[in-house]
């Protein structure tokens, strides 16, 4: 069949082994050393109203990356209220017009790779090829949503109807958005929400997450050179109570949100409880994802597909496997092969490219996963560990663990980090581990491990996920083919990078006239 919606190419790699290459990025990463800024960008102007804090790199705290300055409350009302003056102007710019702008956003991110690959480095503790995978994805998301909306927020669609009338569907923005994202993909979900928003045609006042406030005070930057009026696009830093100030002011039309379970739930009783016109939610949350192996699956592969699942980027995707279903016979040969790729795993400074993994976000992150590591090492059985760095008390570091445990009642809730629990199963107790999958509500990705086509298929009619991937990783969604997003307690839809994000973030207005 036809490949759905309009022609478009993703962000290409780079040759990491290219010395060329590295030494771009070697540059890049020594101009960090020159201090990043972000503070609140209202009209396209930086406020200075408060005291910069300064932000650390969290694979050495002792490097100051950059400062920020938090908004203020007045900051968040300037900001809505010149979105809320702007929007119309954008709106009816127009698909095509709107599509340009993020396209030729698109190409400046993409020139200034390297800039953004280092911050990513710095900033977020991202290693290389992380660094790498967050820049193009930024990149798909603004060419993406901008063909979307070229596509389908341009003209109006005409639909039938008796002689005499005509009827036609218009898509437009639905008003201001507020956008909240999340510190783990600091650039790509950042842009990726704004991007939506932007080319359905709201005007946006997007809070980044606190940890990683300057990668998207220089994506704003970006923006606004490209084309987008200043007045449609605002940053907010901050942390909870900007997010607040955000959710709860009547100019927002619409929230896009992403980042964890209990924050939607929060965002949702705030938004629930004003007067006014109904402001939908988008909020992409959590994950207890689960991967089920049985004994037909190759050993090698699902060692290597376990290990880039749970501990890429530190298991700080959404997406990572948190629980590993193994059925009894295949776990005896698949135990010692873990133990012993986990032991090769190297932690260290993200920006050597030998590094597999890095520091975790902060040393909340890093206490949260030192008392979760506490429980299971009481409850369960250890299988494997990495070992840390000798000097990983200069930043956030926790090595990649795994777990043997007979059951979930140590995991009722998302456990962010690079832990690994593993279950082993009975042959004819599919069922029974499915119960358990469905049992904890989440919704977000699940993998398979199968050579058995009734396996696999038995598996996909019962599993109620958003993400499915067999016999292969569970992470790393691409744009316009792996539309992402969960179901149940990980979030409300729309998918990110898929045909139907955009209307989502759009309304649509009928016309009927007799003519
Ligand atoms: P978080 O919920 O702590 O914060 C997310 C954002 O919400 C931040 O900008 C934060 O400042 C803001 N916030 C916090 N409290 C708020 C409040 N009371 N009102 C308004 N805003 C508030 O999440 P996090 O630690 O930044 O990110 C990690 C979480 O994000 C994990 O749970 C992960 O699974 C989830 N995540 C989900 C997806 C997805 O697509 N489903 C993608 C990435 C991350």
């Amino acid at each position: 069949s036809a490949l759905f919606g309009p022609s478009r190419r993703n962000s290409g790699g780079l040759d990491l082994s290219s010395p060329a290459v590295l030494a771009q990025l070697d540059l890049a990463l020594a101009a960090v050393a020159t201090p990043e800024r972000s503070a609140p960008i209202v009209d396209g102007r930086e406020r200075e109203n408060q005291a910069a804090k300064p932000v650390l790199d969290p694979a050495d705290h002792r490097r100051v990356v950059g400062e920020v300055v938090d908004a203020s409350p007045a900051d968040v009302e300037a900001a809505l209220a010149s979105a809320r003056a702007a929007f119309p102007a954008w709106d009816d710019l127009g698909g095509e017009a709107r599509a340009s702008i993020l396209e030729r956003a698109a190409d400046r991110l993409e020139a200034d790779r390297a800039r953004f690959m280092a911050l990513a480095i710095r900033e977020a503790g991202k290693t290389i090829p992380d660094a790498l995978s967050e820049v193009r994805e930024a990149v798909d998301f603004l060419r993406f949503y901008a063909a979307e909306a070229r596509a389908r927020f341009s003209q109006p669609v005409r639909l039938p109807g008796p002689v005499g009338e005509s009827n036609e569907l218009m898509l437009g923005g639905r008003g201001v958005f507020a956008c909240i994202s999340p510190w783990n993909f600091p650039l790509a979900i950042f842009v990726g929400q704004v991007a939506a928003a932007l080319a359905a045609g709201n005007a946006v006042v997007a809070k980044p997450a606190p940890q990683t406030p300057l990668m998207a005070a220089a994506a704003v930057r970006l923006l606004h050179q490209a084309g987008v009026p200043p007045q449609a696009l605002h940053l907010v830093p901050g942390g909870p109570a900007i997010g607040e100030a955000l959710t709860v002011n009547p100019l927002v039309d619409a929230i896009a949100f992403t980042g964890s379970t209990a924050t939607a739930r929060h965002i949702n009783r705030l938004r629930a409880a004003m007067d006014g016109p109904l402001a939908p939610l988008i909020a992409e949350t959590g994950g207890l994802n689960a991967m089920i192996v049985d004994s037909s699956a190759l050993p090698e592969q699902v060692v290597a597909d376990c290990l880039e699942s749970a501990f890429r980027s530190a298991g700080q995707r959404c997406s990572a496997l948190r629980v590993a279903f193994i059925q009894r016979e295949a776990w005896t040969r698949i135990q010692p092969l873990l133990a012993g790729a986990m032991a090769e795993l190297s932690l260290g400074d993200p920006a050597l490219l030998s590094t597999d993994v890095g520091p975790v976000i902060d040393e909340a992150s890093r206490r949260r996963l030192l008392a979760h590591g506490g429980r299971l090492r009481h409850a369960g059985r250890m299988i494997g560990q990495s070992a840390c760095p000798p000097d990983c008390r200069v930043g956030t570091f926790f090595a990649p663990m795994a777990h043997q445990l007979d059951n979930l009642d140590l995991l009722q809730s998302e456990v962010f980090g690079p832990i690994l629990h593993v279950i082993p199963w009975e042959a004819g107790r599919l069922e029974q581990v499915l119960d358990c999958v469905a049992a904890t509500s989440y919704g977000l990705t699940l993998g398979i491990h199968s050579r058995i086509d009734a396996t696999i298929a038995q598996v996909i009619a019962r599993a109620r996920i958003g993400n499915i991937y067999v016999n292969r990783t569970m992470i790393g969604a691409v744009v316009g083919s792996q539309p992402f997003g969960g179901l149940g307690l990980s979030g409300t839809g729309a998918k990110a990078g898929g045909p139907n994000t955009l209307i989502r973030y759009g309304v649509e207005r009928c016309l009927s006239v007799n003519t």
